[in-house]
């Protein structure tokens, strides 16, 4: 057993394939035990009903190599949790919490040459996500499910470091008016593209989504929740039912109270408000907290001062405690790291 030989400095966020994959199967009203398997190839009918009617949801989160030589990953009950109300949604029969948690140990185990070192800024990114399997041509939701973790080594998501991004607004919104906006799933990426598209090709780093009954009100990005500070350093969040709810941002808003001393308030945020506060930043598994310096909605330009200057800025005071936590380097709070031994 050795480390994989990968520059891991140079990583992005993209696909590398690695030795196991888990797999469960719901049949006859239930999940079997389930098991590794090398084969990352999904071998199923042309009519299965994922690929008809997008029956499917996911989750993500990474395993870290400790300083100290340890893998650890952080707080899987609540991804586990969160895909069960995702499951619950798409009508699709939840995989149980506790056998979730076994799994992506058993994976993050059979595959831990993959984990990157630590200090080199790199982690292993864990996919679980269940799909409708069986042939639906009628609609209505599947009678077989796969359950499956893939694992891939990847980078920070945004390569730039702490050089503030920078968002657009477009008229372009995703799923959420149909109900599904707070779940992690497929569909609601597919309606982001656009957005996403729109935003990159003019050179922004992400859109930003606005609620889509009156696009007032700051929603998220395409896969990440805003954290806003106030200039008086008060810590604010959108309250939305129709945006994902975040655990990188639940496990903030916590540091933010209990480490940092700091007042939190989740309430809805006007984008008419943006202009008042001092940081914006955007958190996610995949960005864990990244400093946004402006948003340009439409002909207007949102600056946020303090993010323009990243070392000193309350953003990277959140960012270097809950990595901190994450590494090992901090204390963490009962219940949140899970050694994969
Ligand atoms: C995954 C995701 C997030 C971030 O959630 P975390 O649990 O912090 O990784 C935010 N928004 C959307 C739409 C997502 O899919």
């Amino acid at each position: 057993m050795a480390i994989k030989n990968l520059d891991w400095s140079k990583l992005g966020f993209g696909y590398i394939q690695t030795d196991y994959r888990y797999e469960a199967h719901y049949k006859d009203g239930k999940w079997d035990e389930g098991k590794l398997l090398t084969d990352p190839n999904i071998v199923m009918n042309e009519c299965a009903c994922v690929l008809q009617y997008a029956q499917t949801v996911f989750e993500g989160l990474k395993a870290y190599r400790t300083e100290d030589g340890r893998i650890v990953t952080f707080r899987p009950d609540l991804n586990a949790e969160r895909m069960a109300d995702s499951a619950e949604t798409l009508v699709m029969p939840p995989y149980p919490k506790d056998k979730f948690i076994e799994a992506v140990i058993k994976t993050v185990k059979a595959n831990e040459d993959w984990v990157p070192p630590f200090g080199s800024g790199a982690s292993l990114y864990i996919r679980p996500f269940m799909f409708g399997y069986d042939s639906i041509i009628g609609v209505t939701p599947a009678n077989e499910y796969k359950f499956r973790i893939l694992t891939t080594p990847v980078g920070p998501y945004f390569k730039l470091g702490f050089k503030p991004l920078q968002l657009c607004v477009s008229d372009l919104n995703r799923a959420a008016p149909n109900g599904t906006g707070h779940i992690k799933a497929g569909l609601n990426y597919a309606m982001s593209l656009r957005a996403h598209e729109f935003a990159h090709s003019r050179g922004f780093d992400e859109n930003m989504f606005t609620d889509p009954a009156t696009s007032t009100k700051v929603e998220e990005t395409g896969g990440a929740n805003f954290l806003f500070i106030t200039k008086d350093n008060k810590v604010v969040t959108p309250k939305s039912s129709s945006i994902l709810p975040s655990i990188t941002r639940r496990s903030l808003i916590y540091v933010a109270k209990e480490y940092l001393g700091m007042e939190v308030e989740e309430r809805e945020v006007f984008v008419e408000e943006l202009a008042d506060f001092k940081e914006c930043g955007l958190c996610g598994t995949a960005a864990v907290i990244s400093p946004v310096g402006k948003i340009i909605d439409h002909d207007k330009l949102i600056m946020f001062p303090g993010s323009e200057h990243p070392e000193d800025s309350v953003t990277n005071k959140l960012y270097q405690t809950l990595t901190g936590i994450q590494m090992g380097k901090i204390e963490a709070p009962e219940g949140w790291i899970y050694e994969i031994k």
